[in-house]
């Protein structure tokens, strides 16, 4: 996936731009606030369903226009194509163009141009607990695999609705209401979570291994990472443990079993991650994650996506920041910066919105 030319006009502190990043690695420059990240979000926007930065999207018409229009060049792996983003100020409302053809649902926008992107925020996979894991691995997967996501609705459905029994049974003080009803909901629940356990499983193996040969690649040997996921229970097990442990379910007010209660384990050397990793260690290691994301999606998808990096450089050491500003043929990059950096790459300045 090569992203070839970027118009932007009046997006954000934009009013008229074109950005044309280089194949392999384009630095955007500048001082707080003068419109690097914007730049960004333009681009990621084609690739996603929303902005990673607002559910307003009436946020990204620039303050007094009447509408925000991004056009973007990109070559898929096999032909050139355009697209085209229009938001309303008034409304929100956005008008998508793909090859000049108005798309008008949201499902066909997605996947025609792939970036992976990584802001600040992201740090959280490795820093926080439990869940921000599981949120990355789900979106991770769904992407590759769509029969994922539909399992993981159905799954979070029927667990809603599990749970809420166990509410209204407490509520009523009925516990026969809960006793006697829960087996179809379990029932459901164990089907959908040993189909949901084995992917994990299986993707978490492929990314672990990208993971450790990237950050291995990015600190020169010296680090090395673990990723990994328990091992997939059957639809038995998970039924067993569902029906099992239904007064102890009851005490507790919600549903004490399955794969909502996932966690994916990385560790830095042998040591937990969040617990023991430096801040730079742990940005690395986010990326690391981020970049395996990237090459996974390649399998599929046959094509790198972009690769969006806001904000990643401070903190890291310069053999770190090297690695990521060197690139790897055929991976197109986009990073940001505030601070000057050295490197050979294409370096573009940012003032007020206007690219110098
Ligand atoms: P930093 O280095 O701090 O991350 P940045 O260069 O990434 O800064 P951006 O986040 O891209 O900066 O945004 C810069 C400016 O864009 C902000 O000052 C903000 O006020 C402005 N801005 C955001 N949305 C709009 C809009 N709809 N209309 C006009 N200006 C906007
Ligand atoms: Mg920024």
């Amino acid at each position: 996936m090569i992203c070839r030319r970027v118009e932007y006009r009046d997006f954000r502190n934009i009013t008229q731009a074109v950005l044309e990043p280089s194949p392999d690695v384009t630095v955007l420059n500048g001082l707080n606030g003068q419109g690097k990240t914007n730049f960004l979000e333009g681009v990621f926007l084609f690739a996603g369903v929303r902005s990673f930065r607002t559910a307003h999207e009436n946020e990204l018409v620039r303050f007094g226009a009447p509408f925000a229009e991004l056009k973007l060049f990109f070559h898929n792996g096999r032909r050139e194509m355009n697209m085209t983003l229009r938001w309303l100020a008034e409304s929100g409302r956005r008008f998508c163009r793909l090859n000049g053809v108005p798309i008008t649902r949201l499902s066909e926008t997605v996947g025609n141009f792939r970036a992976v992107l990584f802001c600040p925020s992201h740090l959280s996979i490795v820093r926080e607990g439990p869940p921000m894991r599981r949120r990355f691995l789900d979106s991770a997967i769904s992407q590759t695999d769509p029969s994922y996501l539909r399992s993981l609705q159905k799954y979070n459905a029927v667990l809603a609705q599990r749970n809420a029994l166990i509410r209204m049974s407490r509520e009523r003080r009925d516990d026969g209401l809960f006793l006697n009803n829960a087996e179809p909901w379990s029932e459901q629940m164990a089907e959908e979570a040993e189909r949901i356990s084995r992917k994990r499983e299986e993707y978490t193996g492929r990314l672990a291994e990208q993971a450790a040969v990237i950050l291995s690649d990015m600190t020169a040997g010296r680090e090395t990472v673990g990723i990994s996921y328990q091992t997939p229970r059957s639809r038995e097990e998970y039924f067993k443990l569902l029906t099992e442990n239904l007064q102890r379910e009851l005490r507790a007010g919600f549903t004490l079993y399955g794969v909502q209660k996932d966690e994916l384990k990385i560790t830095l050397c042998g040591n937990e991650a969040k617990a023991y990793a430096s801040q730079g260690q742990q940005r690395s290691i986010a990326l690391a994650m981020k970049i395996a994301e990237g090459e996974l999606s390649k399998e599929y998808g046959g094509e790198y996506p972009v690769f969006l990096f806001d904000d990643i450089l401070s903190e890291l050491d310069e053999t770190r920041r090297q690695y990521l500003l060197k690139g790897v043929t055929g991976r197109q990059v986009l990073i940001t910066s505030c601070d000057r950096v050295e490197t050979e790459a294409k370096v573009l300045r940012i003032e007020g919105g206007r690219l110098i």
